[in-house]
């Protein structure tokens, strides 16, 4: 008979495992800014705008300058599984692009109407995509590509409820776009929610490389505000900065007279990529455990390049979370690359007195 408890093994439609897959990329608007800015990155752009409409929960828009999409992908783009980032087992372990798993595009379409609009550098004119329809049209844009999303959720009012106003949703979208933008001082940034420009951020005329820390400290300041800069130290660790045994850390932490009653200016890059981790924001703690009291949280941008080899970043869909292979090495450097910067006075003043 049809017991519940035995019903045939099916293989689920594609639709359904993307709208799955969905569940786990796809949390809310600032989820889809985040992975479509991913996207322009690895695209080689160095002007990103995104446009917003009721906090991004009716209207998403990314549109980019880097090398677009050429007519006879665009269809691909769209697919599971489906990138044009890695190849093999080896480029997985050496990526270096934000993007990998070929799933966010897929997942989006699920649960929203997407359309790519893309010019590639030697096309006549860009093409648009409706992933709805599947129609391909000839459409009108210089050389980049423009996703659109919009109604975020329509399938799903279950998910849909979940979201928080407006307001909310879109902090959470500027907060996305930040973290990236704190990463990028070559990359120029803009926000515009309904009709109105909410962020922007120019993109520095220092080219990357030596100078990159200075053009780094010019985008916090822009980003974060001034003080978050006067308020901090540069480090750097090993202290020449250089590469050769294979990790580094650079940053800056702000004085313990800067720390904030919220933990809402700590932030953490490896190679390039937002995370959220367990070890770095550990060792950042133990540096600061003697000169800060009581529940008061430091402010920091942490900036750790480490061979791609020794670090896992396919440990999680969104990839918030990474995995070291030697955790202690990576505590140790960020705890003393934090610690020996706050222990060098500022210039012409001295750091706060110890309790
Ligand atoms: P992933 O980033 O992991 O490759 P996505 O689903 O995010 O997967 O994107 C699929 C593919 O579509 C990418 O590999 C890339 O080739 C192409 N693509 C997506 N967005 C852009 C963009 N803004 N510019 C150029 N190519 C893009
Ligand atoms: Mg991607």
């Amino acid at each position: 008979t049809d017991s519940p408890l035995r019903r045939p093994i099916r293989e689920l439609p594609d639709e359904l495992i993307s709208q799955i897959a969905a569940g786990e990329v796809v949390e809310r608007p600032a989820s889809v800014v985040r992975e479509l800015v991913d996207n322009a990155l690895d695209a080689g752009s160095t002007q990103i705008t995104v446009r917003l409409l009721g906090g991004g929960v009716r209207l998403i828009a990314v549109e980019d300058d880097g090398i677009g999409i050429p007519k006879d992908e665009l269809a691909q783009a769209l697919k599971r599984h489906a990138t044009s980032k890695i190849s093999s087992l080896a480029e997985l372990e050496a990526v270096g692009t934000m993007g990998f798993r070929g799933e966010a595009l897929a997942a989006i379409a699920s649960v929203a109407e997407v359309s790519l609009l893309s010019r590639t550098g030697d096309a006549p004119h860009a093409w648009l995509l409706d992933a709805r329809s599947g129609e391909l049209s000839p459409g009108a844009r210089q050389r980049g590509t423009t996703v659109e999303v919009r109604e975020l959720f329509y399938a799903t009012p279950a998910r849909r409820k979940f979201l928080k106003s407006d307001t909310t949703e879109l902090a959470h979208c500027v907060e996305a776009v930040r973290r990236h933008a704190l990463a990028r001082p070559d990359v120029g940034f803009a926000i515009w929610h309904e009709g109105k420009l909410v962020a922007q951020w120019r993109a520095s005329l220092v080219a990357r490389g030596e100078d990159a820390l200075e053009a780094t400290r010019a985008r916090l300041a822009d980003v974060l505000g001034d003080d978050f800069v006067t308020e901090a130290v540069t480090l750097q660790w090993p202290a020449d900065g250089s590469l050769a045994r294979g990790l580094r850390v650079r940053g800056f932490a702000g004085v313990p007279d800067a720390a904030r009653s919220r933990a809402d200016q700590q932030f953490a890059y490896v190679n390039g990529r937002y995370v959220r981790d367990k070890v770095i924001g550990h060792a950042a703690r133990a540096a600061y455990e003697d000169v800060l009291h009581g529940h008061r949280q430091p402010v920091y941008a942490l900036y750790i390049d480490i061979d791609p080899a020794r670090v896992d970043v396919n440990v999680h869909p969104t990839k918030i979370e990474v995995r070291f292979r030697d955790s202690r090495e990576v505590h140790q450097a960020v705890q003393q690359a934090v610690q020996s910067a706050l222990a060098v006075p500022r210039a012409g003043q001295a750091l706060a007195a110890l309790p």
